[in-house]
């Protein structure tokens, strides 16, 4: 005898009432899951609280990327050049100490080392500016 399947009919009013995917755990866990300040499997990059941030402009150049330091943007870096996507090294975040030692100082230039691909991006939410330095940066005595 076959199974019987038990269907359920919701109503439009009752389905508006389920959770949406993004109120479901699912949507925080495994490869959605959010470390704060890195990027999670779908690519989406947080500040050290967790809050998720946009990129604002690819590419600037360091003169730009000092002034949005001088202006109190937060730094993080990723030294490799992979981009700190999904499957990318973690980045680290300058602690302030580190700001401090960077705001009014001089721009940062490409050292150019290893040439591993190197450039920085200024991301940003609500709360903070973000300079995200990648590859071989060097930066005030810090990077
Ligand atoms: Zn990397």
């Amino acid at each position: 005898m076959a199974k019987k399947r038990r269907f359920v009919r919701l109503s439009l009013a009752d389905l508006a009432k389920e959770p949406t995917w993004s109120e479901t755990p699912r949507s925080t866990s495994g490869r959605h899951r959010k470390t704060p300040g890195t990027v999670n499997a779908a690519g989406q990059f947080s500040d050290p609280h967790g809050l998720e941030l946009r990129l604002i402009t690819r590419d600037v150049t360091g003169a730009v990327a000092q002034r949005l330091v001088d202006a109190g943007a937060l730094v993080v870096v990723e030294e490799c050049g992979c981009g700190a996507g999904p499957g990318g090294c973690t980045p680290w975040w300058l602690d302030d100490d580190q700001l401090r030692k960077l705001r009014g100082g001089a721009a940062p230039w490409v050292t150019g080392r290893n040439q591993a691909p190197t450039w920085i991006d200024q991301w940003g939410n609500d709360d903070h500016v973000v300079v995200f330095a990648h590859g071989e940066v060097c930066w005030g005595g810090v990077l």
